[in-house]
């Protein structure tokens, strides 16, 4: 049974350790992503975007796909099914569908907006007992086509929103979506200590997490992130080890083409990437 995602991150965050969220796009992704959670005893978070939900032609999908493998592979530890960067009308939608936990993003509106709009979904979401995150300061990058520039969340915007009663909130402290330019001066950590003094208990949550170095990662969770999304790294190991199968011809070595077996190195790909993450965040054994 799908979670919601506020006991498994005030664990974290008490525990000193971060929760992956890991973005699904199909079958394979979220087979992959549940078969390690379970054999490695880790609490797991699995995200979808808008544009993941409607590739999969629709959020009642997703929630079925995913309720279903939770019993045939009889999964025993928490997941929750978080919507990643919903707008207003998405949360409702995904709330209606069966999600456990929804993201609503407002980060770019005003923040009077922001907050108006998310108390509203506090409240749905209190009802429902679903977790709720909130954006303050637009994270950088590319996601589903709209690009930011990597702010830095101010403080008291995200105590705004903080006192609002959200389960989590994210807050950009440098930090962006896809790969990291050769440039990237690092994540603000002076911005994360401003942010977790006026947040208090908040479990706060960072995107952006393919690429960032592991001492930043063990930093930022030591300065109180209990929630890492991780979503570009499963989608280059996934492609280059499907590169590698088609490359050493074997998609034309007897049964080779078979669906089930070209997508097989990439969903061990993925399997390899999601453990690495969990070890890396500290999460394996904490279901
Ligand atoms: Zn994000």
């Amino acid at each position: 049974m799908l979670v919601s995602a506020k006991e498994m991150l005030e664990k974290a965050r008490d525990g000193h350790y971060a929760v992956g969220q890991f973005n699904i796009n199909n079958l394979e992704w979220t087979k992959s992503i549940l078969l390690t959670a379970e054999e490695l005893r880790s609490p797991v978070i699995l995200g979808v975007s808008e544009g993941a939900g409607k590739y999969m032609t629709g959020y009642k999908t997703v929630v079925g796909m995913v309720n279903g493998m939770l019993e045939e592979l009889k999964i025993t530890v928490p997941v929750a099914l978080h919507l990643d960067h919903g707008s207003y009308e998405g949360a409702l939608k995904c709330i209606d569908a069966g999600f456990s936990s929804v993201m609503f993003d407002g980060s770019h509106y005003p923040i009077d907006e922001n907050v108006a709009k998310t108390a509203e979904l506090v409240k749905i979401c209190a009802q429902k007992g679903l977790s709720l995150e909130a954006e303050v300061g637009s994270i950088g990058g590319e996601e589903d086509g709209v690009v930011g520039m990597g702010e830095v969340a101010d403080p008291q915007e995200c105590k705004k929103i903080a006192d609002l009663g959200v389960t989590m909130l994210a807050a950009g402290i440098g930090n962006i979506h896809g790969k990291y330019p050769e440039n990237w001066p690092g994540l603000r950590f002076d911005a994360l200590e401003n942010i977790k003094a006026l947040t208090g208990s908040m479990p706060l949550v960072l995107h952006g997490g393919t690429g960032i170095p592991e001492d930043m990662i063990k930093k930022a969770i030591d300065l109180g992130v209990a929630k890492i999304n991780v979503n570009t790294e499963c989608q280059l190991a996934f492609a280059a080890a499907t590169r590698k199968y088609i490359e050493e011809g074997k998609d034309q070595q007897g049964k080779g083409f078979d669906p089930r077996k070209l997508l097989a190195p990439g969903a061990e790909a993925i399997k390899a990437t999601v453990k690495e993450k969990m070890e890396l965040f500290g999460s394996v054994g904490k279901a």
